[in-house]
């Protein structure tokens, strides 16, 4: 299954963090001024999500504008505008944007705390920064979230 591609503006950060976790593939990047961030929409074909009107206005081919600034509502606007099925059974790392893998408990026993390793038995791993993720961290709070408004 594809799901488009999005990117996320400068003041919706946590907005990219949030579609990560629930799979789609979003880059965000704090440093990219207007024209740019337009041109790597173009670029890459992913949808730019942003709150300012002017900048959605000038780049409507590729612009989405977002306009609640609650994240839980902005995760609900992107859902529904698009289409999407969620959670996706991909989830991604929302540090860096990359398709987690599953590791055995075994191997997550040695780098996560005790409780977590004595309580779960599914988990994740990020390959660019290795970090684990297990359905008790943002990953199931974000989704039950999602679910219950
Ligand atoms: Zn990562």
């Amino acid at each position: 299954m594809v799901f488009p591609k999005f990117l996320a503006d400068c003041m919706l950060g946590k907005l990219a963090r949030w579609l990560r976790i629930l799979g789609y593939d979003t880059k965000y990047s704090r440093y990219l001024d207007d024209p740019k961030i337009v041109a790597l929409a173009r670029f890459e074909h992913r949808i730019l999500l942003t709150r300012d009107k002017a900048l959605a206005e000038g780049a409507s081919d590729v612009a989405y504008l977002i306009s609640s600034s609650r994240v839980e509502e902005q995760v609900q606007e992107v859902i529904k505008a698009f289409h999407l099925p969620y959670p996706t059974p991909f989830p991604r790392c929302p540090h860096c944007n990359e398709l987690l893998f599953d590791i055995y408990q075994e191997e997550a026993k040695r780098e996560v705390p005790l409780f977590v390793s004595l309580t779960f038995s599914q988990f994740k791993k990020c390959p660019q920064c290795h970090r684990i993720y297990w359905p008790g961290t943002h990953w199931q709070r974000i989704i039950q979230t999602l679910s219950s408004s």
